[in-house]
């Protein structure tokens, strides 16, 4: 039996089911083989390796991830897809497909559940493009015990978590995936091996999670308050974000001198100059000074 990635069998299984891909699910099906090889390929897995999938669609991905890890769990948030992935995925026993929004979803549970005690997981998956943040921060931020995620997201918000300080990209989500991971963009795809074909181009991340998040912060939720003032206004200066979005500052403006001073930061630079180390100095001096 071909794959379900190619042209002719996925067309062939929609047609089989009547159907009809939905929008607002960010429904945009593979159906290029070599292209998920690729995406398999960088996830490094081993035949004792397991791996989480968002959003299996027919199961184009899942077949390949299948093919070369020992178990697959997925979550498919469109009840119409789960008879489909029953007829599609019935040549492999390696998979459990759960009929769950990955947000809503308890993932740590089914790890326990499905996965337990192995000792490799990665997340592998065609991410849907209307919820990439939201899906990857949930991820990083609940202690699952994954080693790390290879997925692809629109071009543009890839550029975004990977980039590096000084860049036009850099902004607080490059700062909240690299706190947690070492991100990096592994490969483009066109947007012709889609179907149907979305209107942004695409890319392939990988992300390693740290042993340790990249630096030393007293307090994690503060440390990406003052991220997240710093780029308020991209073209201002640290000076202008920090006393006009940071409101435990109440205005201070000598009091943010100080602590700039403390961490070596000329309070004229722009957020997207500073390292995640220089972030964590200056959150973990106004910290001290304001809590
Ligand atoms: N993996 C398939 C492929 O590569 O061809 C489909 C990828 S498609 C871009 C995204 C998939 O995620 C769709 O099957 C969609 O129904 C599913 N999805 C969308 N939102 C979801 C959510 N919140 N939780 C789980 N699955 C979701």
């Amino acid at each position: 039996m071909k794959d379900i990635a190619t042209p002719s069998r996925t067309k062939e299984i929609l047609a089989k089911y009547d159907f009809f891909f939905k929008k607002n699910y960010g429904q945009n099906f593979l159906i290029d083989t070599n292209i998920l090889e690729n995406i398999v390929s960088y996830a490094d897995l081993t035949e004792e390796s397991c791996a989480i999938e968002i959003g299996p669609g027919i199961g184009a991905l899942t077949e390949q991830i299948a093919k070369r890890a020992k178990k697959v769990l997925a979550f498919e948030i469109d009840n119409r897809l789960i008879p489909i992935l029953e007829d599609t995925l019935s040549p492999y026993d390696n998979i459990q497909v759960i009929n769950e929004d990955v947000l809503k979803a308890d993932v740590e549970k089914a790890i326990e559940e499905y996965l337990p005690n192995e000792k490799d997981i990665m997340v592998v998956a065609n991410l849907p493009y209307y919820v990439t943040t939201p899906i990857i921060m949930k991820l990083l931020t609940e202690g699952l015990p994954i080693r790390g995620i290879v997925c692809m997201l629109q071009k543009e918000v890839a550029d975004r978590i990977s980039a590096k300080p000084g860049t036009k990209d850099y902004g607080s989500l490059s700062i909240a995936i690299q706190f947690y991971t070492h991100a990096s963009t592994v490969m483009t795809v066109p947007r012709t091996v889609f179907m149907p074909q979305p209107n942004v181009d695409s890319a392939v991340i990988k992300l390693i999670k740290r042993d340790q998040p990249a630096a030393e912060v007293i307090d994690e939720t503060f440390f990406f308050e003052v991220v997240r003032a710093s780029f308020a206004q991209r073209r201002k200066t640290l000076n202008n974000n920090l006393l006009n979005n940071l409101p435990l500052l109440k205005k201070d403006k000598s009091k943010l001198e100080a602590c700039l001073e403390e961490a070596g930061i000329e309070g004229t630079r722009r957020g997207e100059t500073l390292s995640i180390q220089e972030f964590a100095t200056l959150s973990n001096n106004l910290y001290k000074s304001l809590k």
